[in-house]
């Protein structure tokens, strides 16, 4: 029976993993998986995240199951950061540990589909693996335009929420918009946020990068202008980039409902789902995320690490600014996007180009990780798009 199931595609950015590996010049440069990377190009575990882990070990005395809701401590503890102190729907949202981000996209489009969602509208290009979900949970797709020119397409935003239907919900991303780093400005936010009240429309909204944009009280502006506007909204959130725990999976879902009284009946779904996926969370990083966020000093030190880390990639955008035009690729827009990743409008034979006479690896749609570039590398890079795209 087995030997019916065709071959699946393999993971383009797995397999770029291999052929960077076996690259031997010495001068190669990594711009394609999606981590962090300091300017020696490690990505080393949080020092708060050491320091937490420390005290887990000596204080944790059991680990006896905790339920597909995971640490509600964790979740309630990332609250504030996420919604900010004083927001005021707080009493209407609950949330649930998930295993990573991706846990939460999945629970929250399981969860709207549960509730009578058909169909999901989301913008072009988007990080693959949404697709991938819907497809898997049989959902529809309905593709937006997300960027134009270096900025975001507002009007083939608005043309799709004016188009959705009665069983179609529309998911954004939080910040750092993964493959482009181009966001959606405050003003724009609001206008988004009355229309998808006007049009009753329900926003996913994937909060994956807090923290990575421009501090973790701006990139959670707009979700938090979103969820204070209209009345049921879902948020799928990450810790793996912000507290630099991938391979832990850390993540949360949070559920705003319209009347507080209706949390208990929709997170008792939330639990049910969680239960046939993967029963319950890995506790792990989320217990370290929660002693973090319990004790002022580590959380100090944490938010000063996401500073550092945030600090290098607007360097390395600046730098890019800088240059200008590179070839016939316009470098001043990547100064003001944000988070890890940019896109380069450069051709398939381009970008083998940069991989075959420059050791420049990037994913094959034009995204490259910024984290990945240097002090070192950064002009050699810059040298390199000009000299394919000129
Ligand atoms: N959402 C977006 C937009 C992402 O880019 C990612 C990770 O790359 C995720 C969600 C999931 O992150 P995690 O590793 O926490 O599952």
């Amino acid at each position: 029976m087995l030997s019916t199931l065709p071959a699946q595609p393999a993971d383009a950015l797995l397999a770029l993993i291999k052929l960077y590996a076996a690259d031997e010049r010495a001068d190669k440069i990594d711009l394609g998986v999606g981590v962090y990377r300091t300017g020696d190009g490690a990505t080393p575990v949080f020092a708060a995240v050491k320091g937490a882990e420390r005290k887990l070990l000596e204080t944790q005395d059991s680990k006896a199951y905790l339920g597909p809701e995971g640490d509600m401590g964790f979740v309630d503890a990332l609250k504030p950061h996420i919604f900010g102190k004083d927001f005021p729907a707080i009493d209407r949202i609950d949330g649930m540990q998930t295993p990573g981000g991706t846990g939460g996209v999945r629970v929250a489009v399981a969860m709207a589909k549960a509730a009578g969602v058909t169909r999901v509208i989301m913008g072009n290009p988007s990080w693959p693996n949404h697709a991938q979900i819907m497809k898997d949970l049989d959902l529809g797709v309905v593709t937006f335009n997300h960027a134009r020119d270096g900025s975001v397409d507002m009007d083939a935003l608005r043309a799709a929420i004016a188009d959705a239907g009665p069983t179609d919900a529309i998911l954004l991303h939080g910040c750092c918009h993964n493959p482009t780093g181009i966001d959606y400005t405050i003003e724009q936010w609001g206008e988004i946020a009355a229309l998808l009240r006007d049009k009753d429309l329900l926003p996913i909204l994937d909060l994956a990068y807090q923290g990575l944009g421009y501090g973790m009280d701006e990139d959670a502006q707009g979700v938090r202008l979103v969820m204070s506007t209209v009345p049921e909204a879902l948020l799928a959130y990450s810790c793996d980039k912000n507290f630099g725990l991938y391979r832990d999976r850390v993540g949360a879902f949070y559920v705003l409902a319209a009347d507080r009284s209706q949390l208990p009946a929709i997170m008792s779904n939330g639990a049910t789902l969680a239960r046939a996926s993967w029963s319950m969370p890995p506790d792990h990083g989320a217990a370290a995320v929660r002693i973090i966020l319990e004790d002022a000093d580590l959380t100090r030190q944490w938010l000063g690490e996401l500073d550092d880390m945030r600090a290098r990639m607007r360097q390395v955008r600046d730098r890019l600014a800088a240059a200008g035009t590179a070839g016939s690729v316009d470098m001043t827009p990547y100064g003001t996007q944000s988070g890890l990743f940019a896109m380069l409008p450069l051709s398939n034979e381009q970008i083998q180009a940069l991989r075959d006479d420059h050791a420049v690896y990037m994913a094959g749609s034009g995204r490259i990780n910024v984290a990945g570039l240097t002090t070192g590398n950064i002009d050699k890079f810059i040298d390199a798009v000009a000299s394919v795209s000129a």
